[in-house]
């Protein structure tokens, strides 16, 4: 299934994301609030029961979502811990 970012329930995830992590990105030694995406820890096409499940999202800045394009496996126990940090 091809990702769409224009499916209402997927915009609804997204904002509940950013929400829980106050709009601001949540890479270390960043924490900016422009060109927000949301990350999905684990991978949107290896993890389809965890698309919308907010525990698997994080925000992150445009440039902080490239820096770990293709070791995206590297952050995962790190956002894990900011994001349960974050809900609770
Ligand atoms: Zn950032």
């Amino acid at each position: 299934m091809k990702r769409n970012y224009e499916d209402p329930v997927y915009k609804e995830w997204r904002q509940r994301v950013y929400k829980r992590d106050k709009f601001r990105c949540q890479m270390p030694n960043c924490k900016c609030k422009s060109r927000l995406q949301a990350h999905h820890v684990r991978k949107w096409s290896s993890a389809s029961m965890l698309r919308y499940d907010i525990d698997n999202g994080i925000t992150l800045c445009r440039k902080c979502h490239e820096s770990i394009h293709g070791k995206e496996h590297l952050y995962e126990s790190l956002f894990m811990e900011i994001i349960r940090k974050n809900a609770s």
